[in-house]
Order: C-alpha cells, then sequence, then structure tokens
C-alpha cells in the first residue's frame, strides 16, 4: 500500500535537497509533480487541487525558518497537508456514558464488515471490554454463521436468530441484542449489518432502520481500499443514505494504490478511525493520520514500532533483562527470550520496514528474513543449558556437535557466540554509562 505514491513523493521532494533558495519556478515544478504522483494514487480529483493548492500557497508565502532549508520546509509543509487530509488528530472510538456503547457497521457487501467485526471485538476486548456481536446480515448465505465463527476466534459471544424461523426480521434481531447485551453485562454491541454488491436503496432503507432502532453511539462505513475511486461515490451515497460517524478502510494490505485512503475523510467530512490490513484478527489498528504520512513520505512509523514493541515485552521481563544486562549476567538464555519476544512484534521485514528511510532500502531489507533469526534459534536451542548459561564452556567439539544438531555450519555458531559476547559487552559499558541495572552487582 502506498508503496508507489511513497516512492514518487520521496523522489520529488529529493530533487529539492541542496537548494540553497526555492524560487516560484522550483515550487511550480514540485507542485506538477506531486499533483502527478496523487492522481496515479487514486486520490480523488477535487482532493489533489486543494491539495497542490495549498502547497504551493505556503510554500510560496513567507513561512521562513531559521531551523529549516527550503527542502526541508517543502516536505513539512506537505507532511502537514498529508496529515490534514488524511483527517488531522487521531479520532477516537466514541464510547457511551451509559453503556452498552453501540457501533453499527455499514458498507457494501465485500467491503469486510464481518471481519471486521470479529477484529474489533478482539480488539475491545484486549482493552477490558465485553462486546456482543450482532448478525444483522440475514441476507448473504452463511454470514450469520461467519459471524459467529470471528466472533469465537476473538472469544466473544454473538447474538443472532434463531435458525429455522426463516429469514427474520434484522431491525427486530437488532433490538433484542440490545436487550440481551443489558442483561448479559456486554458494555459494548456491534451490530454487523447486509451488504450490497452495489448500492441501493433498499440496503439504504434496512441500514437505515436498524440504525433508528439501536441509535448507534458510532455508525462506522467500512470500505474496501481497494475499490480506488469508487471507494468515494459509495462513501457519498452511504453518508447521505445512512449517515456515518467514522471510516474504516480495509485491505490496506493490498498493492492498491491508496487513493481511497487520501479521498475519503476529505471528501465525507468524517474521520478514519481504524485500519485494516490483513485477513487475520490481528491485522487492525486505530489510524494515525500523522503516522500514516510519515509513512507516504518515506519517514518511517517510530511510533507504531514503538507501541509493538511495548506490546511485545511486558514490563517485568523488560526490566529484568535490564538488570541482568547491566550486572553483565546476561546468558544465551535470555539472548533467545528476547530473540522471540522481537519476533512476536511480526515478520522482521515488516518491523524494518517501519524504520525512516526504509523506503530507500527495499532492496536490502528484502534480504533480511525471519529464516535467520529462524537459524540463530535453531542455534542456541542446540546447546544444553550449561552452555546457555556458560557459553564461556563452548569449546570447538561443542561448537561441532552444536552445528551438526541445529543443521548449520560451524561457522554460523562462531559467528553467535562472537555476537553475543559484543553484545554483551556493548550493553554493559551502557549500563554504566546510563547506570540501569544495579541486579546484584551494585547490592546495598
Ligand atoms: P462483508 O461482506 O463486508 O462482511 O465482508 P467480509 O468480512 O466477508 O470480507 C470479504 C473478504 O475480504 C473476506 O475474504 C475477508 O477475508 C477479506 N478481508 C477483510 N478484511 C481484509 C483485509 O484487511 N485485508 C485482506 N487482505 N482481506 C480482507
Amino acid at each position: 500500500m502506498f508503496d508507489t505514491l511513497s516512492d514518487r513523493l520521496t523522489s520529488v521532494l529529493q530533487n529539492l535537497r541542496g537548494k540553497g533558495k526555492l524560487s516560484d519556478a522550483d515550487i511550480d515544478a514540485t507542485a506538477r509533480e506531486i499533483r502527478i504522483a496523487l492522481l496515479e494514487a487514486d486520490v480523488a480529483l477535487p482532493v489533489v487541487r486543494q491539495f497542490i493548492a495549498q502547497i504551493k500557497e505556503r510554500a510560496k508565502g513567507a513561512e521562513v525558518s531559521e531551523a529549516l532549508n527550503p527542502a526541508q520546509q517543502v516536505i513539512k509543509i506537505v507532511n502537514e497537508e498529508l496529515v490534514g487530509i488524511l483527517g488531522g488528530e487521531t479520532r477516537r472510538l466514541n464510547l457511551a456514558k451509559n453503556p452498552p456503547t453501540v457501533i453499527m457497521l455499514a458498507g457494501l457487501q465485500g467491503a469486510g464488515k464481518t471481519t471486521l467485526a470479529g477484529k474489533l471485538a478482539l480488539w475491545l476486548k484486549k482493552q477490558g471490554h465485553a462486546p456482543l456481536l450482532v448478525a444483522c446480515d440475514l441476507q448473504r448465505p452463511n454470514a450469520v454463521q461467519q459471524l459467529q465463527v470471528v466472533g469465537e476466534r476473538a472469544g466473544v459471544g454473538t447474538f443472532a436468530p434463531e435458525p429455522g424461523n426463516g429469514v427474520g426480521d434484522p431491525v427486530d434481531v437488532a433490538r433484542r441484542a440490545i436487550e440481551e447485551a443489558g442483561r448479559a453485562q456486554h458494555d459494548v454491541v456491534v451490530v454487523d449489518t447486509a451488504g450490497r454488491l452495489g448500492v441501493d436503496e433498499e440496503l439504504m432503507r434496512q441500514a437505515a432502520d436498524i440504525r433508528d432502532a439501536v441509535s448507534p453511539d458510532e455508525t462506522l462505513f467500512v470500505v474496501d481500499a481497494m475499490i480506488g475511486q469508487d471507494a468515494v461515490s459509495t462513501a457519498e451515497a452511504f453518508r447521505d443514505g445512512v449517515g456515518f460517524t467514522g471510516v474504516v478502510l480495509t485491505k490496506l494490505d493490498g498493492d492498491a494504490r491508496g487513493g481511497a485512503a487520501l479521498s475519503v475523510r476529505e471528501v465525507t467530512g468524517q474521520p478514519i478511525l481504524f485500519a485494516s490490513n490483513g485477513e487475520k484478527l490481528e491485522d487492525f489498528d486505530t489510524f494515525h493520520p500523522d503516522r500514516m504520512a510519515s509513512r507516504i513520505l518515506g519517514m518511517g512509523d517510530m511510533l507504531t514500532l514503538i507501541e509493538q514493541a511495548e506490546e511485545a515485552f511486558d514490563q517485568d521481563q523488560a526490566e529484568k533483562a535490564a538488570a541482568k544486562l547491566g550486572s553483565g549476567e546476561m546468558t544465551l538464555e535470555d539472548f533467545l527470550e528476547q530473540m522471540l519476544a522481537v519476533r512476536k512484534m511480526g515478520p522482521i521485514g515488516n518491523l524494518l520496514g517501519m524504520l525512516p528511510g526504509a523506503g530507500q532500502m527495499k532492496d536490502q531489507l528484502s534480504q533480511v528474513d525471519d529464516s535467520h533469526l529462524d537459524r540463530l534459534q535453531a542455534i542456541i536451542r542446540g546447546m544444553t543449558p550449561a552452555e546457555r548459561d556458560n557459553p564461556k564452556i563452548i569449546n570447538a567439539s561443542r561448537r561441532q556437535r552444536i552445528a551438526k544438531g541445529s543443521g548449520v555450519a560451524v561457522r554460523e555458531v562462531n559467528d553467535l557466540v562472537n555476537r553475543f559476547y559484543d553484545a554483551k559487552k556493548m550493553m554493559q559499558q551502557m549500563a554504566g554509562r546510563f547506570g540501569f541495572g544495579g541486579g546484584g552487582a551494585a547490592g546495598g
């Protein structure tokens, strides 16, 4: 997602580097290039026009900065404008003061509503909520069952009409579900509704009827980012037919050009709340306009990376590790534990992709893969506990045994042991300097 746009914008902005002063002609040329990049990414024309006008006006305006050179100044402006069209501040989910909070999902068939219901449920559950999924898509065959399946995977309950009673009335189901939520103490209710392949009146009326029956705190318009320009007209149809308070972009993992993401907010005036980027329930997160903008401009996404790290390493474990590192007591066992924690953060290529400048290192990054970590893990697992505790005892014959057992060359075992000692030395030096990890050494 956004790869092409990101490449284009980065190279346009790079052309400005080293210029001491930007003439109006420079700015016009840059604006033209940015315009082409946005149109190629399928961003809606009115949005592009306004974006370009803003960039030109601001770049030519009197915003002189002592700290930034002219190129950096333009990058800063483009970044701020991108954040702006993506919605500015991160918009959090509105929770009702008096539970249950009702969240209604609307969108075309195939947009990813049912999948989203599961993702949202898991996400809410992780934050301590007790969500209930409600099956109001009684049209699509299997939709109810599909919702029950994602509900089970997320570990939350699903409210559905009893089978065998004919098609059933989605409005009635929605109403009864809210009562059930009150009884069973669910504090959030997620209502999945029917979608059609295209926008039609019947669909809109049904969604509006459900809306009137449950008075949602949030109505989320779910849109497949891969449908390109159509996203805008679909969003407008749903805005006029049902109304919504927020947008969820799905399938951001696809290789689409990303124009939908950049247009929907500006065209409908409603913020993007979440982004979905995969078929697994975990492939889902709050949408942060600022982070998305830096990602598009190849400035990396350090904040997401840091958050993922915080999730993967629990505080306790991190403190214990720090203490051990500082006191020089780190063993290969700890090393393995750290490595496993890093892996929990996702495929290593994805993680590296979030680092600043990663866009331009794509080729190198594609070579860093999980199989390298797999080999390191295999080597450590091939050691006895005594060897992991005290790598000093790993002599030549032990190295050979370990290499054989883990299916690698002796050279790789040597490499790992050497790297472990380097890391240990570095950590001890750092600990000395920053004064962490008193552990056993300081004592009293
Ligand atoms: P609904 O008709 O709106 O309920 O859509 P579904 O939830 O059934 O999703 C339609 C298809 O899109 C399913 O095959 C999902 O697995 C897939 N899907 C949903 N969200 C995503 C996503 O973020 N990325 C990808 N790659 N596929 C998704």
